[in-house]
């Protein structure tokens, strides 16, 4: 059974850890963060975005996939299937097939049109049980082919979106989507305190937790930020492992040509990535 993303952010925000949002791409991706997870004992947020669900046949079909495999898995701890940067439509898709979380962002809108929209979502996750999150300004690197610049959110804005009642709040302090070029200035924990002080209780989430070091990670939840967001990371250590498995000869020897042969090392890779992340972020045992 899938849950929405409020108990599990409520808690993470009081005491003290993030919960880890990992995006799938195919089964094996939902399979490796799923087991990773329950062997951690951890709760965890699978990450679809627009652009995967497609990829998967549509959002009806990863639903129906993420709740079998959670039931003949015998997953028992507590998994969130979280639409990641969805249009207005993509929410209200993902509403119909049966997400348990979504993600409007509203962030490239004007911000009374996002404070539109967003309420509208506010009223209809409460209607059907989801939680949503809501973003405000943009986060650098690349959204969907749109290239940020690493933005920082107006704490007096977040306020504003916060107060609609969204359950979690994206909002940027200077982090990027993607690899994290060599002259980044490391996010702007300023900005952070100040949207913390402004948001309240409302748990914060970080995007393009990618490459941004321990520390950074540790001071950032210890300043309201509840989930935080990992893509390219796992998809690195896929391509890594799987580059490894063809270089050395592999699928050349007997019937390592095998599909369930051949993406073994790489879901192996980011089981070993989502556990190293779910460590760093401290949610391990957090049911
Ligand atoms: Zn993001």
């Amino acid at each position: 059974m899938l849950v929405n993303a409020k108990d599990m952010l409520i808690k993470a925000a009081a005491e003290g850890y993030a919960v880890g949002q990992f995006n799938i791409n195919n089964l094996e991706w939902t399979k490796a963060v799923l087991i990773t997870a329950q062997e951690l004992n951890a709760p965890v947020i699978l990450g679809v975005s627009e652009g995967a669900g497609k990829y998967m046949c549509g959002f009806k079909t990863v639903a129906a996939m993420v709740k079998a495999m959670v039931e003949s898995l015998n997953i028992t701890v507590p998994v969130a299937l979280h639409l990641d940067h969805g249009s207005y439509d993509g929410c209200l898709k993902c509403v119909e097939a049966g997400f348990s979380s979504i993600m409007f962002d509203g962030s490239h809108l004007p911000l009374a049109e996002n404070i539109e929209k967003t309420s509208e979502l506010v009223r209809l996750c409460a209607e059907k049980g989801l939680s949503l999150e809501a973003e405000v300004g943009s986060i650098g690197g690349e959204e969907d082919g749109v290239i940020g610049m690493g933005e920082v959110a107006d704490p007096n804005e977040c306020k504003k979106i916060a107060d609609l009642g969204v359950t979690m709040l994206a909002a940027g302090i200077g982090n990027i989507h993607g690899k994290y070029p060599a002259n980044w200035k490391g996010l702007d924990f300023g900005a952070l305190e100040k949207i913390h002080a402004a948001t309240g209780s409302v748990p914060l989430v970080l995007h393009g937790g990618t490459g941004i070091p321990t520390d950074m990670i540790q001071k950032a939840i210890s300043l309201g930020v509840a989930k935080i967001n990992v893509n390219t990371e796992c998809q690195l250590s896929f391509q890594a492992a799987t580059r490894a498995y063809i270089e050395s000869g592999k699928d050349l020897m007997g019937k390592g040509f095998d599909p369930r042969k051949l993406l073994a090392p790489g879901t192996a890779a980011i089981q070993a990535t989502v556990k190293e992340k779910v460590e760093l972020f401290g949610s391990v045992g957090k049911l």
